[in-house]
């Protein structure tokens, strides 16, 4: 899109003096605000996914699993809007860290990876969301499964888990097409070496390097089931990625026992990968 500035046209919202008077009404409303983010870092996880580092003037503590808008106007007046889960933990104040893969022909992703720069400006709203949420005081196991860029929001809770000193045990059970697709790959080994508490589990559906050890198919329930399996009966499960996928995912989980009650699904898009 002929974008003349990701910021313009816009106004950037008012930071509202801290409270405890503040309502859950206003903290909504500042909420949907737009304010202007300054991109002061850009970082390549993969051929395809950028990590956006944004500095808001008006920043306030998300929940992992929270999302931002980001809002692009065009010369014309045309505006476009999506939505990009927080990757950062909530302890990290001032910024957030949003993690964009590129879409073909995509408008605002491909806008992000081929035009943006550290120190452009660009509009947006948030933190949104209050049901694909988990906190490091929430009690019981923690299973988390993503597809593709779904590990966002998912990342965002090991984050705060680590951050926060919580000792749930997590296991991430994440599908890729291939090893090179993996997003935060160098992190996500670094959290399983730590060995404490947190599983990383890989699948490959499009072709794996020789001497891989994760699995080379997609989810299905003995998947699930085997890797789910050993978190018992109070874990509460995350999933999160292309529509297929999540549909597929939490179909077999329920198909395993996993009551719907501690299931909570976020999709990212039409596609399945
Ligand atoms: C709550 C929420 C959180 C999200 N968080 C993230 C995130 O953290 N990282 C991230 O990269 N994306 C995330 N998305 C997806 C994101 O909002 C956009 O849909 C995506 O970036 C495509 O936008 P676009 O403008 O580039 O493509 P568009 O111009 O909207 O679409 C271009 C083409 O790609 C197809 N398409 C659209 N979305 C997808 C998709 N997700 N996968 C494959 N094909 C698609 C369209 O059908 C169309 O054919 C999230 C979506 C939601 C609803």
């Amino acid at each position: 899109m002929g974008v003349r500035s990701a910021a313009s046209g816009a106004r950037a919202s008012t930071p509202s003096p801290a409270s405890a008077a503040t309502s859950a009404a206003a903290r909504v409303a500042r909420t949907l605000e737009w304010q202007i983010a300054t991109v002061t870092a850009i970082t390549t996880e993969t051929a395809r996914a950028k990590t956006f580092t944004l500095e808001l003037p008006a920043w306030r503590a998300h929940r992992a699993g929270q999302h931002y808008d980001v809002r692009l106007t065009a010369e014309d007046g045309y505006q476009a809007q999506r939505s990009y889960s927080i990757a950062s933990e909530p302890e990290r104040a001032g910024e957030v860290d949003l993690t964009v893969e590129l879409i073909s022909d995509g408008e605002v992703s491909a806008y992000m990876h081929e035009v943006l720069v550290p120190g452009d400006r660009i509009e947006v709203r948030g933190p949104i969301g209050g049901y694909f949420v988990w906190e490091a005081s929430d009690p019981g196991a923690l299973g988390l499964v993503a597809g593709g860029s779904g590990v966002v929001p998912l990342m965002a809770m090991l984050r705060h888990r680590a951050a926060a000193g919580g000792r749930q045990p997590a296991v991430l059970l994440y599908s890729a097409r291939i090893a090179d697709d993996v997003i935060y790959a160098g992190e996500l080994e670094r959290i399983a070496a730590a060995q404490d508490g947190v599983r990383v589990v890989r699948t490959l559906t499009r072709g794996a390097p020789e001497g891989w050890t994760g699995y080379t198919r997609r989810i299905d329930a003995e998947m699930l089931r085997e890797v789910l399996g050993p978190l018992g009966a109070e874990v509460r499960v995350f999933v999160c990625g292309p529509t297929l996928l999540v549909e597929s995912v939490a179909d077999a989980l329920v198909g395993i026992g996993v009551p719907a009650a501690r299931i909570k699904t976020e999709r990212f898009g039409p596609t399945g990968s």
